[in-house]
């Protein structure tokens, strides 16, 4: 019998973001088919609770990081290493989505969503594939970028939307880089995703709760296959292109929006 494509026991992953949402999907995902994940989130406290949730085989360790701090990339990379030997797979999940019109929106403001979103997806990628080319063995790059970087899904989101649509290009600049070290980076873009991020109001908004659930309920009413996503969609699809399954794949964005888009 041969070895299964889609097969990364043994491998050592970084997760951005991963303590809640869509990243602790993919967090619970990579650790199910027994890959060893950091998981790396501003919120380092509750990062290190939820490695009680995940039940192997692969195993897990967590840590408190701004991706956006000066070094944050050099401080995963040693971190992974010094728990698991090496970093094989990162995925860029940590994002934030503020909403100010761009009327009121701030140059703070604005900042902080390319600061994060973008510069600090950068530098991570940056330190790992220094890592990976180090390492000689390829690597797997997977940044979770949005549908807005292809459309913009609703007014508000400019500095969310131009951040994404920069994750999207520098996607593909990497891949082109990386591709003769057997790199490949690749990127997701969700549509709607039930998560804690989404369940919460959206700061700055100014829309109430009752306004924020009739939005969400229109946005659903959206989508093709008639329901929002959840983080498990997207994690299924990061597991894919963090396998060798998809070692062909490179400079691409997975659409996985329930055919939100066709509309
Ligand atoms: P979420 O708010 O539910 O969770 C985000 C996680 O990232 C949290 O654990 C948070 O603590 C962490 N985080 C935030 N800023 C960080 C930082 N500076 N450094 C490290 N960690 C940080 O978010 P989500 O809805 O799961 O979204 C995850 C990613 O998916 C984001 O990049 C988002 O833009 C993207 N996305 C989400 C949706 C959706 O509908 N949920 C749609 C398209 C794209």
């Amino acid at each position: 019998m041969g070895i299964s494509p889609f097969d990364i026991a043994g491998k050592s992953a970084i997760v951005t973001g991963g303590a809640m949402g869509i990243g602790f999907g993919v967090v619970r995902r990579l650790v199910e088919a027994g890959a060893n994940v950091l998981i790396a989130d501003l919120n380092g406290e509750l990062a290190a609770l939820r490695m009680s949730e995940l039940e192997g085989p692969g195993k897990a360790a967590s840590i408190g990081i701004d991706v956006s701090a000066h070094d944050a990339g050099r401080t995963l990379v040693d971190e992974c290493i010094a728990n698991f030997g090496s970093v094989d797979i990162l995925v860029n999940n940590a994002g934030i989505y503020p909403m100010s019109p761009m009327l009121d929106q701030s140059l703070e403001g604005w900042q902080r969503v390319i600061d994060i979103n973008l510069t600090g997806l950068a530098f991570v990628s940056k330190a790992a594939a220094q890592q990976m080319v180090e390492q000689g063995n390829g690597g797997k790059i997977i940044n979770i970028a949005s549908i807005d970087a292809l459309h913009p899904s609703m007014v508000g989101l400019a500095a969310y939307d131009s951040s994404k649509g920069g994750v999207l290009m520098f996607t593909r600049a990497l891949a082109l880089e990386l591709g003769p070290h057997a790199i490949t980076v690749n990127a997701i873009a969700p549509g709607g995703i039930n998560t804690e991020g989404t369940a919460a109001p959206l700061q700055g908004s100014g829309m109430t709760a009752e306004e924020m659930d009739a939005m969400l309920e229109q946005f659903a009413a959206a989508i093709p296959l008639r329901r929002m996503g959840e983080p498990d969609d997207i994690a299924n699809v990061t597991l894919f292109l963090a396998s060798p399954a998809s070692n062909y794949i490179t400079g691409e964005l997975i659409v996985v929006d329930g055919g939100r888009l066709l509309g």
